[in-house]
């Protein structure tokens, strides 16, 4: 039988609720069908590590995570500490090191989640993949004459050949394992006339490897518009790491609520962990109030037993999801009544239910 070992970062705010929600569920999952062993492992990193430690995550924090075969992470921000500071200290202090420079984001609505649109669609099923190691959160740049009247700040995006030719084959690959073979290409290569347009080459260029995926490119603020008037059009995405975050949010946004949605963070080479997280931040409004929803979660760890090849129990742990959802066992934001709590246990019986 497989063994895995998993490592557990829950961090801020709601990222414990929902994280520790999925440990139970994936655990749960384990026991009953008894195909395979996980083992998770608790990792502390986040605000509070950091307000002790000085830093988010350990000195060898990346040495760390190569022991597991995978990891799922929570949220990380907390109100009082800068945004920026938080998210480099924990999130990109791991995704660049360790190349995972495919950001995977299936967003599909729920039987019994509201979808805002209104059109003739059944609801969407798209997959989005978003560049994960460079572009505008590169880093680079700085600020001169701080508080001055004529301050001036930079923010260089970096794009490379290596990069760009690398997330957009992933995305050309991506699509063509779907149904409907179809990807478009985002960018905005009107405005931004160097990295957006070897973009744009780049994606005419690899399109050739694969005759039978149809795609199209499109300039991300015509994206947004047609994600709510032509959702039927659309099928995979690719873009930017900052064109497919802000994307990534509407289309989460237009399946039902954020809470649902899941990504990976893939080094698609297999040379390092894996990592698994809800697209979702730390919530503070709702932090240890019990009501976070924890789909998005259980969705992601769903997400990371496909990649570890656990894709049988995947469907069946996303099966007993689905189907509480469609019971309308779900949390406020979709509009029910149950808190997470009530959401992990009628998940462990649906799951009692494939014995
Ligand atoms: P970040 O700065 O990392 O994006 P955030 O605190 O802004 O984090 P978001 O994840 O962006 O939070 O979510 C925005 C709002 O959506 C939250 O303030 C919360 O009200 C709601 N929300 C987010 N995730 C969930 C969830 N899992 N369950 C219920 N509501 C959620
Ligand atoms: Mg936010």
């Amino acid at each position: 039988m497989s063994s895995y070992k998993i490592a557990s970062i829950p961090g801020d705010g709601i990222g414990p609720e929902v994280t520790n929600a999925a440990v139970e569920v994936v655990e749960k999952l384990a026991k009953t069908l008894g195909t395979f062993q996980i083992n998770f492992t608790h990792i502390p990193w986040g605000t509070e590590y950091y307000k002790k430690n000085g830093q988010y995550v350990s000195d060898n924090a990346l040495d760390e995570l190569r022991q597991f075969d995978a990891a799922i992470f929570g949220a990380v921000g907390a109100p009082d500490v800068p945004d920026h500071i938080s998210l480099w200290g924990l999130l990109l202090a791991i995704r660049g090191p360790l190349q995972l420079y495919a950001n995977v984001r299936p967003v599909r609505t729920f039987p019994g989640t509201r979808c805002p649109l209104n059109t003739a669609t059944k609801g969407i099923d798209w997959m989005l993949v978003r560049e994960n190691s460079e572009g505008e959160y590169a880093g680079q740049g700085g600020r001169s004459h701080i508080g001055q009247e004529w301050e001036v700040a930079t923010e260089v995006a970096i794009f490379t050949r290596v990069a760009i030719t690398r997330i957009i084959r992933f995305a050309f690959e991506t699509a063509q394992s779907r149904p409907k073979k179809h990807l478009t290409v985002v960018s905005k290569s009107n405005s931004m006339r160097n990295g957006m347009v070897l973009w744009d080459e780049i994606a005419t260029s690899v399109s050739k490897e694969f005759p039978d995926v149809a795609w199209d490119k499109m300039l991300v603020d015509a994206m947004t518009v047609r994600m709510v008037w032509q959702p039927e059009s659309i099928d995979t995405i690719v873009g930017t790491n900052l064109h497919m975050d802000i994307l990534s949010d509407l289309a989460a946004a237009l399946a039902g609520s954020i809470g649902i949605a899941p990504s990976s963070n893939l080094d698609p080479t297999r040379k390092n962990p894996s990592v698994f997280e809800p697209v979702h931040g730390s919530a503070f409004d709702i932090t240890g109030k019990g009501v976070a929803n924890p789909v998005g979660a259980f969705w992601s760890a769903a997400e990371m037993l496909t990649w570890i090849g656990e894709k049988d129990a995947s469907d069946k742990l996303m099966s007993c999801i689905e189907n509480v959802c469609a019971a309308g066992k779900v949390t406020r934001d979709l509009g029910g009544q149950c808190d997470t709590k009530e959401v992990v246990e009628a998940v462990c019986a649906e799951i009692e239910k494939l014995k």
